[in-house]
């Protein structure tokens, strides 16, 4: 009771999918209880054909509830249900007359039959089907009450005139309580839908932000993330990081190792830098990392980050594996472009690399 409260809830939210089982149970559930009541009204007026067409009918919702439902034959219930319906109202108001209000249930066919066709598992017809029958339905209902108003029905006239209406106010309802079902599934699925595509959006946006190695943005996303930063005018600093002989570690441990290696590193700047800040693998192992401070700070944070890479052992299969890292910091300037930022943190980081590696310069 508990998960089936939950389930109901998670679905009217938009986050879960109506299952099509479910779906067809209930539609085909409620088309035979309607079925039934028919058969019963219509035992008690004794208009026996169509007391036993509307038992056999009942039956057959129920078979398709059950039997075809578990086979997943969706479109053949699908195509069944809405010819059923459709000849069920024309037949019913042919013999009894316009006044019992049968075609009400033609008119419903409409909505329904592109609700359904649209919601096939992989429906690839398109609009024709549903047009189609919207086609049939309109011919129907006109040609069914031409020939009512020339003809008179087989039952006509047989029964008091109130029963007509308490027939026509019993068929309006029900009519009108398929319509609002049918209104609240299309809007729930539209709404799960909308759900799912946001998601997806987030997902895509992400993949489109990041490197798929470390995680770390991805050069396009950085530049546009420096230039934002730049509009703002306040203080801040690049840094430019670079593993210390990484090809070796290559050559040495293999190219699944590096990467790890390489990963390591990303973490490990990621963890030392703040939430506003933007970690950024700019070249194969070239970390740009912008911190939202001055300079004095920022070689502070280079000089951890330093630190901690380089008392960072990563074991692999058994051998250890050390790197060390250098790193430039320039710091932004009224009138500075993010390029000439780029520039002089890759000079000092250049200076870095010739001054003996695994250290800052600020
Ligand atoms: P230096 O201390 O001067 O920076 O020397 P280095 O060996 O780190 O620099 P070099 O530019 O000679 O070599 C960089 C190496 O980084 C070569 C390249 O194969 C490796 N590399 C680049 N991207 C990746 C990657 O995604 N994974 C791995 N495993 N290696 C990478
Ligand atoms: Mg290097
Ligand atoms: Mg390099």
């Amino acid at each position: 009771m508990k998960r089936m409260y939950h389930m109901v809830r998670q679905i009217l939210s938009g986050k879960r999918a109506i299952n099509n089982s479910i779906k067809y149970l209930l539609v085909c559930s409620g088309v035979a209880l309607v079925h039934l009541c028919f058969a019963i009204s219509f035992a008690a007026v004794h208009v026996m054909p169509l007391a036993i067409y509307n038992i056999a009918s009942t039956a057959f919702y129920f078979f398709h509830a059950t039997v075809t439902n578990r086979k997943k034959q969706y479109m053949f219930i699908y195509i069944s249900a809405v010819t059923e319906v459709l000849f069920h109202s024309c037949m019913t108001t042919l013999l009894l007359g316009w006044d019992w209000g049968f075609m009400i249930y033609a008119i419903v066919m409409i909505p329904i039959s592109f609700y359904l066709a649209y919601t096939l598992p992989n429906h690839e017809g398109g609009i024709v089907s549903p047009m189609v029958s919207s086609g049939v339905v309109i011919l129907c209902f006109n040609v069914v009450h031409a020939i009512c108003r020339h003809t008179t029905g087989f039952y006509e006239g047989k029964y008091p005139v109130n029963m007509s209406v308490a027939f026509y106010y019993f068929n309006a309802t029900v009519a009108f309580l398929i319509l609002l079902t049918f209104s609240i599934l299309f809007a729930l699925e539209i709404r799960y839908m909308q759900r799912r595509l946001e998601q997806e959006n987030d997902t895509l946006e992400e993949v489109a932000k990041t490197d798929p190695l470390t995680h770390l943005l991805n050069r396009r996303s950085m530049n546009g993330y420096m230039a934002q930063v730049v509009n703002q005018r306040k203080t801040f600093c690049l840094m430019m990081a670079d593993i210390d002989d990484f090809k070796k570690v290559n050559d040495t441990y293999g190219h699944d190792c590096g990467d790890e290696v390489l990963i390591a590193v990303s973490n490990i700047i990621s963890c030392c830098v703040r939430e506003e800040d933007y970690v950024c693998r700019w070249g194969g192992e070239e970390i740009l990392i912008l911190v939202r401070t001055d300079l004095t700070l920022a070689a502070q944070v280079a000089e951890r980050i330093r630190q901690r890479v380089a008392s960072k052992v990563i074991s692999r299969k058994g051998k250890e594996v050390r790197v060390t890292i250098t790193i430039g910091v320039s710091e932004y300037h009224n009138g500075m472009s993010i390029q000439s930022m780029i520039e002089e943190a890759d000079q000092k980081l250049y200076r870095g690399k010739n001054n003996g590696k695994n250290q800052v310069i600020a």
